[in-house]
């Protein structure tokens, strides 16, 4: 196992900032991590894709990179198929690999970057549906003593871009596998946004789960910045849910506030932390090469030599002057290291 000291972050992040790692090691199996995780060098990142992450510092300790790869089908009835895959495949090759195959249940979450790993970390969602939808249980490792542990979808307490990897599981464990339940005869998801007139506008009268994915892919692609050509993390902040007085009270002064109910009696309402931002005034503004997304404001970008301290100073200034408009404390969905 290589163990490689000072190493530079910038490729292995999607903002696309720089970063040095003290040491870092990349792992293709569960044996070459243990041997990492004997080493007890501390402290320890794990890292994924690095497309929900912003580097502000050089990183002392190791980052080790998953990159167990692979996709198994594991059971199989004339309703479903329970399949494998390692914590370090692309989710959406994995995402590929069920269309291929006329599986459903994360066609709607095509084109996420990142790893399958990290996808139970924040419960990944996307135009109406979650991970947690199809989550049948994972494998992780715990970084304290190596010992191999099992969570099922109770043990992660999935919640809205939320789990118990994001709580008190924090940078506690390794993911190395994780199993999904798909089905051969999917319920399409198509309530969501403008995923039907998509396509209607393709033509499509009876969607496949292909035709799904194929709508979902061009509705990102036509309004998310691709890392590859302009560095990003996805949405910085959560959706925040606020109570419904201050939603009301909101509404007299921004009519056209829209809301989400999150319960029953509607007492909980989720905010597009995306309009609180542009009504604030940040969409399409820079600071140096830090900026908020033209199209997407809940999008921050790197223009080219944005530090991760350019990014998290325009991150501050937004937040405080939302929390002064709307009486909002954003929380960042990217995870700051
Ligand atoms: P990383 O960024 O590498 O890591 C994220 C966190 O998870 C870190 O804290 C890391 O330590 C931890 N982690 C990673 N892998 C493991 C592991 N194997 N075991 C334990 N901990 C681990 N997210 C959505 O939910 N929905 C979207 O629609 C969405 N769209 C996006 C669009 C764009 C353009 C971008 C750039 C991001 C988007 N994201 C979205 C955010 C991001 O893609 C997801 O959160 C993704 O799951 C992160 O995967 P990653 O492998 O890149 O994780
Ligand atoms: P959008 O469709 O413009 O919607 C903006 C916000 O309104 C989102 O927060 C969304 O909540 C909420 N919303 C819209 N329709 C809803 C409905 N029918 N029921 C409940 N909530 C609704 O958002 P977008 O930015 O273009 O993103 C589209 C989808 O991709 C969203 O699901 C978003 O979460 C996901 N996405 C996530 C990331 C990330 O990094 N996390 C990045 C890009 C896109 P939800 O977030 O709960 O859907």
């Amino acid at each position: 196992m290589k163990i490689l000291k000072n190493h530079s972050l910038r490729p292995y992040n999607t903002f696309g900032v720089e970063a040095r790692a003290a040491h870092f090691a990349e792992v293709f199996d569960a044996k070459s991590l243990v041997e990492v995780l004997e080493a007890k060098i501390a402290p320890l990142f794990v890292l994924g894709g690095g497309s929900n992450i912003l580097l502000t510092r050089n990183l002392p300790g190791i980052v080790i990179h998953n990159a167990i790869r692979g996709i198994e089908v594991e059971q199989e009835t004339d309703e479903q198929v329970v399949v494998a895959a390692g914590g370090g495949t692309n989710w959406h090759d994995l995402v590929d690999w069920s269309l291929q195959q006329g599986l459903g249940g994360i066609e709607n979450l095509s084109l996420i970057p990142g790893t399958v790993g990290a996808a139970p970390i924040q419960n990944i969602g996307a135009y109406g549906a979650e991970l947690k939808d199809v989550f049948e249980k994972l494998e992780a490792y715990s970084i304290e003593d190596g010992g191999r542990v099992l969570f099922d979808a109770k043990a992660c307490q999935f919640g809205y871009r939320d789990s118990f990897f994001k709580r008190e599981g924090r940078g506690r464990f390794f993911i190395t596998r994780v199993w999904l339940r798909l089905s051969k005869h999917p319920r399409l998801n198509l309530g969501y946004g403008n995923v039907q007139e998509t396509l209607r506008e393709m033509g499509i009268v009876t969607p496949s789960v292909c035709d799904v994915s194929k709508a979902i892919i061009r509705i990102r692609q036509s309004k998310l910045p691709n890392p590859a050509q302009l560095g990003n993390a996805g949405s910085f902040f959560k959706n925040p849910t606020i109570d419904q007085a201050h939603f009301q009270l909101l509404k007299k002064s921004w009519p056209d506030l829209p809301g989400y109910p999150q319960d029953e009696g509607a007492t909980l309402v989720k905010v597009p932390a995306g309009w609180l931002i542009e009504k604030a005034g940040w969409k399409g503004r820079r600071i140096g090469d830090a900026g908020c997304h033209h199209q997407q404001a809940l999008v921050l970008v790197n223009y080219g030599k944005a530090t991760g301290q350019d990014i998290l100073h325009l991150a501050s200034l937004i937040k405080e002057d939302v929390e002064n408009k709307f009486g909002i404390r954003l929380e960042e969905e990217v995870n700051i290291w």
